[in-house]
């Protein structure tokens, strides 16, 4: 068949795999490559040079013109500027191509359009990227040529951080630290490394490209700011795991070919539950590369989409109505020895070790239940969560019935005597079970869901980067093991420690843990009975950010300073600012130059043909409803348009980020709201023929 493929041959075939780097470095080198990479450190200009050259003739030999630092600043996207290889041409005339070490290593760029939040001034604008050594290289093949990519975190002058890397990077081996004391603390002495592993599912939809192009909307917002249901939505649950379309299809071969080439594990596809929904989920793997990789995967998805004419959303809400997009964060922590934390186990020893972690995620859960929900904050996300088709705003644990009635039974008797179901109950050491896991019960409900080896964190947005979610994940966690070594290192009868750190981890952190279901009324009053807090925007959810606890927390363990907490925190508010600005500049314009016109050529053609009949000695009974109707919405319409409009003229008077962000969020989008209103019933009763936009009928299955 034409469109066979061998995936073993194309696989990371664009990337400077370990394999590779075999091939073409010295083994001398090599090995003190292998060993930076594994424990830290700066790489020698001197070895730096000698791999430069050899990613250099890797990457020529397949055709590459130029090289960049491809790194991840707080836009949420990645960002590049190429260099050619070329340098001065000798005296002969002939050019020569070079890459330096020290270009390898570190690059030094003038980084002032970049979002700061205050941290660079701009008689500093420099910021440095420097190479992720434990992410490959890889190669980017686009029309513009092909590009040698090396992955890498961008500090600025400082060394403050102006990205998602820096952080990532430090949250990991803040975890690595305190898990491993942990792991000590069970006689294992041979696990080096604690590596939290990382497998985010991304949802996204796909359109006509030429029904995209005709909408403002689309274009600038990524979403639709206006639009009636279509008269089928996803009532009927036939496009979940329904057949992939021909179209759709293709445009999967293409995607999965792609990303293969780049060494992203592309795994699972299946259509999602709205129309128009599918999902790719790659297998999981170590947290940074997973973010790397993830953002390669929303990259790519655009561009193929591109290729196939048609426009990939990543927008969490593209439609009112039909469910939005998010993006399944699934974490866990595994050694290099191949031990997973998450994982029960079958000896008393591993029940007791996976216990001791539960009771810690649980309790840093709960500790920073409000920083795990701004971490899966983006605008976008505002219009998803706690919409009852994604997880509430309200942050809990679902364990699964077995294991919460463990939990329980902790709590009550200080110890675990039965067990819920089918299997066979065992006493372990210090009167606590061994299990088997109940994996069967997947609550989709639930913000933070234990599934067998692992925690899905459902509540981040399909367009947003997984950096913070995991850094907030990887250092409530490395808090957690932390406090519970302190108390147990120092114990003089260890297990009866242990087993007074899980008892007092789950008699405190009890009220994070609900398994029922998340969308229900009932369990938002029940949380509010718990104190569980229910934070509902993007903008009320960055108040954390500078809290003294989360302040404490980064500080602690050397993720953040509170100056850089304090730019982030900056930055959010203008990021939710200029996107709502934006969006209600686009509102505008689409009411004011597409659909008043519109509306507005129709009536009088309406007006028209009334008149017509009039003369002619007919009622047009149908007729005049229908104008008196439209007229009614538009003139609502020019009453809602205004009100946003002036609105708007409130803007500029705002200097303060954080008041400017929350004047949209209170004034700007509940005029917006409105405005959507009057134009969605006009979609309604006005011609089709004359209406300006592809509608939702159009966009959701005309693809
Ligand atoms: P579902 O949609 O049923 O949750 P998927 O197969 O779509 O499952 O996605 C599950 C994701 O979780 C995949 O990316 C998978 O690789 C990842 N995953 C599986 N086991 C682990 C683990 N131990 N740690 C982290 N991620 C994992
Ligand atoms: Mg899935």
């Amino acid at each position: 068949m034409s469109n066979a493929v061998n995936v073993e041959e194309i696989f990371a075939k664009n990337v400077f795999t370990i394999e590779k780097m075999k091939e073409y470095l010295p083994d001398d080198v090599f090995n003190e490559v292998m060993t930076i990479r594994s424990e830290g450190g700066e790489l020698p200009l001197k070895t730096a040079d000698i791999v430069a050259n050899a990613m250099k003739d890797w990457a020529v030999s397949k055709g590459a013109t130029h090289f960049t630092h491809w790194f991840q600043p707080l836009t949420g996207i990645t960002a590049e500027k190429h260099d050619a290889f070329i340098k001065h041409p000798d005296e002969e005339g002939r050019c020569l191509l070079e890459f330096s070490g020290k270009e390898l290593i570190k690059g030094e760029s003038d980084a002032s359009s970049f979002p700061s939040g205050g941290l660079r001034a701009t008689f500093e604008a420099r910021g440095y990227t420097a190479w992720d050594m434990s992410s490959p290289a890889f190669l980017k093949e686009d029309a513009i040529g092909i590009i040698l990519c090396i992955p890498t975190a961008f500090c600025s002058y400082k060394g403050e951080a102006l990205d998602m890397k820096t952080p990532l990077l430090r949250s990991m081996e803040a975890v690595n630290t305190q898990a491993l004391r942990l792991l000590r603390l069970f006689g294992n002495n041979t696990s080096k490394k604690v590596i939290p592993s990382v497998g985010a599912e991304q949802e996204y939809f796909l359109v006509d490209r030429k029904n995209y192009l005709r909408r403002e909307d689309l274009i600038f917002a990524g979403r639709t700011l206006f639009g009636s249901p279509a008269p089928k939505g996803q009532e009927l649950d036939d496009h979940y795991y329904g057949t992939i379309q021909e179209r759709i299809g293709a445009f999967m071969h293409d995607l999965n070919i792609e990303l293969w080439k780049l060494g992203v594990t592309a795994k699972t596809q299946h259509n999602e539950v709205a129309p128009a929904q599918h999902e790719l989920a790659p297998i999981y793997e170590i947290a940074n590369i997973a973010m790397d990789h993830n953002q390669l995967i929303m990259e790519v998805m655009k561009k193929v989409a591109i290729r196939h004419d048609m426009a990939c959303l990543l927008h969490e809400k593209p439609f009112a109505g039909v469910n939005g997009s998010g993006k399944h964060n699934n974490w866990s922590l595994t050694t290099d020895d191949g031990i997973n934390l998450l994982d029960p186990g079958d000896s008393p020893n591993e029940n007791l070790q996976f216990l001791l972690v539960l009771s810690c995620l649980i309790k840093a859960v709960d500790k920073h239940a409000d920083l795990l929900r701004q971490s899966a904050s983006c605008v976008g996300n505002d219009e998803r969560l706690g919409g009852n088709e994604a997880p509430p705003c309200i942050i809990s644990v679902f364990l699964g019935e077995q294991l919460e009635d463990i939990v329980n039974q902790i709590v009550e008797f200080g110890e675990a005597s039965n067990l819920k179901g089918n299997t066979t109950f065992k006493t372990g050491v210090s009167a606590l079970p061994d299990f088997e896991i109940d994996a069967t019960d997947r609550n989709r409900t639930s913000p933070f869901a234990f599934t067998g080896n692992k925690f899905e964190f459902r509540s981040v947005g399909s367009s947003d980067s997984i950096g913070s979610p995991n850094i907030a994940i990887n250092t409530i966690a490395a808090e957690a093991f932390c406090e519970a070594c302190d108390v147990i290192e120092n114990a003089a009868d260890k297990k009866e420690a242990i087993h007074n750190v899980i008892t007092e981890n789950f008699t405190k952190h009890q009220r994070i843990i609900f398994s029922g279901d998340g969308y229900s009324e009932g369990w938002r009053k029940e949380a509010e009975k718990r104190g569980l807090k229910s934070i509902n925007t993007m903008v009320d959810a960055i108040a954390t950010l500078s809290d003294e606890k989360t302040v404490q927390l980064f500080e602690k363990f050397q993720i953040f300073t509170k100056a850089e907490l304090e730019s982030r925190a900056e930055i959010l508010y203008e990021t939710y600012a200029k996107t709502i600005n934006i969006e209600a500049r686009t509102m505008i314009d689409m009411a004011s130059r597409q659909i008043v016109p519109a509306v507005a050529t129709y009536s009088g053609r309406l007006a028209n043909t009334v008149n017509e009949m009039i003369q002619a000695g007919v009622t047009p009974v149908v007729q005049m409803g229908l104008l008196n109707d439209v007229n009614k919405e538009l003139t609502n319409l020019d009453t809602a348009l205004a009100a946003l409009k002036m609105a708007m003229d409130n803007v500029k008077d705002i200097k303060n980020e954080k008041e400017l962000a929350e004047f949209f969020k209170d004034t700007i989008v509940p005029k917006m709201k409105r405005l959507r209103v009057p134009v969605d019933n006009l979609e309604r009763i006005v011609d089709k023929r004359v209406w300006p936009l592809p509608t939702y009928a159009d966009l959701m299955f005309e693809v």
